[in-house]
């Protein structure tokens, strides 16, 4: 099998780790240069007055449970987006390696290419096949050499659609060897928790995105979680800094991922899949409405005859979604998140001529 850290910046490779003080909860803490109280307001079971743990390897095991890999697979971040960045720092050379990227897509993964310098080589998802993927044109990108990283979103932002089993195979069995590729599955719990975790361990080159803030209802805590091979984990925990997760995240997280919350994620997954399916309904009758994109995440893609006027009637009213409509590729569209009942029967209301 071979070594997916042979594609890193050899910089990194080379790097020594910074030393954090030693974590040894048991002992008295007086090598960190912190102060021994706790203040008044400090409602942390921790106490903030203390640098948290430098990585939170509790939190990771729990994490790497949630999603079936083993301890050492999984990096806790804040948030996917911190991962996407450690990626592209970590494999890519500023002024002669390249990200690949599907557009219309979620836009951090070129942005985090741009920050550190890298090309951004893209690869239209094809709309008259329902935002597949070009799997040839990949092919052909990928011969180039110079592409590192490879994003795959399934589901996809902000298009909703899974990305179809065999063609991600196919990318993953070419890029063996020449990048990584990373699938983003912010979504996934959306789509009946499809998802490519299982791969971790079998395919070195593949990196596997997971968050909270979607199904977990705790975007504020910014905990996003890398799922990789244990060498590829062990490279980016040179790169994360040290004590990278605030303690209430931590506290949040590890209270979220509780049996008894854990059915709680559940129950509101499967109550924004069933508000999803009504959403889609509702804007399926406006004569406004164009297309609805198929959705496996906790949004609709949604066409409209005029996507600025409807933008405008919804905002109105009172509700904000997303206009995409000066992006390529994706006609007169908004992105709608599906919200509460009754925030859904507002915004149709908003529409109904
Ligand atoms: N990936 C995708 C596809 C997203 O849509 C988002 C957020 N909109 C992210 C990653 C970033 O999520 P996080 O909150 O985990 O940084």
């Amino acid at each position: 099998m071979s070594d997916p850290l042979a594609l890193a910046r050899p910089e990194i490779r080379a790097l020594e780790a910074y030393e954090h003080a030693a974590w040894q909860p048991g002992l008295a803490r007086l090598h960190a240069n912190e102060v021994p109280w706790r203040g008044p307001a400090d409602r942390s079971i921790a106490g903030l007055n203390r640098y948290p743990e430098p990585h939170p390897d509790a939190l990771a095991t729990q994490l790497a449970a949630l999603y079936g890999v083993p301890a050492q697979c999984a990096l806790a971040c804040r948030g996917s987006d911190e991962a996407i960045d450690l990626l592209v720092r970590t494999f890519c050379t500023a002024g002669r390696d390249a990200v690949l990227v599907c557009p219309p897509t979620f836009g951090m993964y070129a942005v985090a290419a741009r920050i550190q310098g890298a090309a951004v080589i893209a690869v239209p998802l094809a709309r008259d096949r329902s935002y597949a993927l070009d799997v040839p044109a990949i092919e052909a990108r990928l011969a180039d050499g110079n592409v590192r990283l490879v994003f795959l979103c399934s589901p996809n932002n902000p298009t909703g659609n899974l990305m179809a089993a065999d063609d991600v195979r196919r990318v993953i069995a070419t890029a063996r060897g020449r990048a990584l590729v990373v699938i983003d599955e912010a979504y996934a719990e959306f789509a009946a928790g499809n998802s490519w975790a299982h791969i971790i361990g079998a395919e070195p080159h593949a990196v596997i995105l997971r968050t909270l803030s979607k199904a977990w209802g705790l975007a504020g805590a910014r905990i996003g979680t890398l799922l990789a091979d244990e060498r590829i984990v062990g490279l980016l925990r040179k790169v994360i800094p040290p004590y990278a997760i605030a303690q209430p995240c931590i506290e949040a997280a590890e209270a979220a991922l509780a049996p008894t919350q854990q059915r709680v994620a559940r129950e509101w997954v499967a109550a924004i899949v069933a508000e999803r399916e009504r959403l889609q309904a509702g804007l399926a009758a406006l004569p406004c409405v164009t297309r609805i994109w198929p959705s496996a995440a906790n949004f609709l893609l949604v066409e409209f005859d005029d996507a600025a006027r409807a933008r405008a009637r919804v905002q109105h009213a009172g509700l904000l979604v997303r206009d995409f409509s000066d992006r390529p590729g994706l006609g007169q569209a908004l992105r709608i998140t599906v919200g509460s009942p009754e925030q859904n029967d507002q915004l149709i209301g908003s529409l109904a001529c």
